[in-house]
């Protein structure tokens, strides 16, 4: 089914990301950032450069201020996965869509202008720090703490599961600067990894992504100046996390309809190519029938998909919206990768095979950005009527 969202100046820059993933995503690319465990910063400065990542930072700020059309990130996802470097794609999510926004949305005139301008060029990574060793889905329950000090806070605790936290250089924490766990007791501070008692921790070795990497990070009296705090006002953390979830819930929905494109696509070539019993693996009955469902499932996907990116651009994508999205989409997501490696055959299960990535990249899709049960408890609070 033919997608019409985009027009002419989106497709114009999909030459641009196309260009770009000719000349930075090579094998030899590819192996080095998961031998690494993490995308080299050359290539992460060239993506600022050529305006593929950074992109949803305001033009003023050196970006391209595309924080709000989330169809020019789409495409750098769509082109970036189809390139075979889920892990890359994965890089520039965390930088555009978690990272950033809450500069944009939140932060102080003075925060913008230290951090985004480098961000905009990849001269800044950026990561998202919520998740703790006692603490995931249920995020009130974090203990890292940020005690009121002269001037700024003295930060303790520990982070884990942080994309991109090995190599970024400020990091949103979300902290306790409160009793309790009303939503009042939470703050985001804008953490410099260079400063003393900032530990980035252990690379974790993770399924897959394994170029992106995924870190501990721990905090012994970090002490963070108040300017950093973002907004400026204490205790609105919680509800800041809040203002981004359409946006993180969009974005991961977005990539796993791109991998099961990338799959569909690659899954063409392959069972048009190769041949068993004197014919070609398509030629059976049940491989057409597999690609038929997947076929169908992926123009689902996009017509979900693309109708959920015009409502985030109108401001009309609401956090429930966007948690059907994020599960809907990641659990067809699933099925499709699934099906696409059982047609390669043993070829699916050998990595140098981008097939065998994408499914190893998929699985997390379910499980990070809030767990798809969180996303069903969600949509199924709201239709039962509760907050
Ligand atoms: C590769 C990777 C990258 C990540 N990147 C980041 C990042 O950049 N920043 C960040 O802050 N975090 C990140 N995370 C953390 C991720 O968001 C959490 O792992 C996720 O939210 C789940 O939290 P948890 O692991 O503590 O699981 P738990 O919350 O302990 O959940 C365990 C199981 O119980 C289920 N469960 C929990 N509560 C309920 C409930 N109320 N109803 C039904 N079922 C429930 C869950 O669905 C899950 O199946 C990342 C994780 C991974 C694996």
């Amino acid at each position: 089914m033919e997608r019409d969202i985009y027009d002419e100046d989106h497709e114009a820059f999909r030459d641009v990301v196309k260009e770009f993933c000719k000349r930075y995503v090579t094998n030899e690319k590819r192996e080095k950032w998961d031998a690494d465990g993490q995308i080299d910063r050359e290539t992460l400065r060239a993506a600022g450069d050529a305006g593929v990542m950074g992109l949803s930072v305001p033009e003023e700020y050196g970006g391209a201020g595309m924080l709000q059309d989330y169809r020019f990130r789409a495409i750098v996802n769509e082109e970036v996965i189809a390139a075979g470097a889920g892990s890359l794609a994965g890089a520039f999510g965390i930088q555009d869509d978690l990272a950033v926004p809450y500069l944009v949305h939140m932060g102080t005139d003075a925060q913008k202008q230290k951090w985004l301008p480098g961000m905009a060029t990849g001269e800044i990574i950026g990561a998202l720090a919520m998740s703790e060793p006692g603490a995931g889905s249920d995020l009130r329950g974090i203990s890292t703490t940020a005690k009121k000090v002269d001037g700024g806070y003295l930060v303790n605790g520990a982070k884990t599961f942080i994309s991109s936290g090995a190599s970024a250089d400020v990091v949103v924490t979300f902290v306790k600067t409160g009793e309790g766990n009303r939503p009042e007791a939470f703050s985001l501070l804008l953490i410099e990894t260079s400063s003393e008692g900032f530990d980035h921790g252990k690379k974790l070795q993770k399924m897959g992504f394994h170029g992106h990497d995924t870190a501990e990070l721990s905090f012994t009296d970090v002490f963070v100046p108040e300017e950093n705090l973002i907004s400026g006002t204490e205790g609105q953390g919680f509800i800041q996390l809040m203002m981004n979830l359409p946006l993180e819930r969009l974005s991961i929905g977005v990539a796993g309809a791109a991998a099961a494109q990338a799959a569909l696509d690659w899954t063409l070539d392959y069972t048009r190519s190769r041949e068993a019993f004197g014919q070609r693996i398509i030629d059976f009955q049940n491989s057409r029938f597999q690609m038929a469902d997947v076929a169908t499932t992926v123009d689902a996907l996009w017509a979900y998909i693309d109708r959920a990116l015009l409502a985030y651009r109108d401001g009309k994508l609401s956090a429930e919206e966007a948690a059907k999205v994020k599960f809907w989409a990641t659990e067809r997501e699933w099925d499709v990768l699934d099906a696409c490696v059982q047609l390669h055959g043993g070829y699916g299960y050998i990595t140098e095979y981008p097939i065998a990535r994408a499914f190893l990249d998929a699985r997390v899709h379910r499980i990070y950005g809030g767990t798809n049960e969180i996303m069903r408890e969600i949509v199924g609070r709201q239709l039962a009527g509760k907050r």
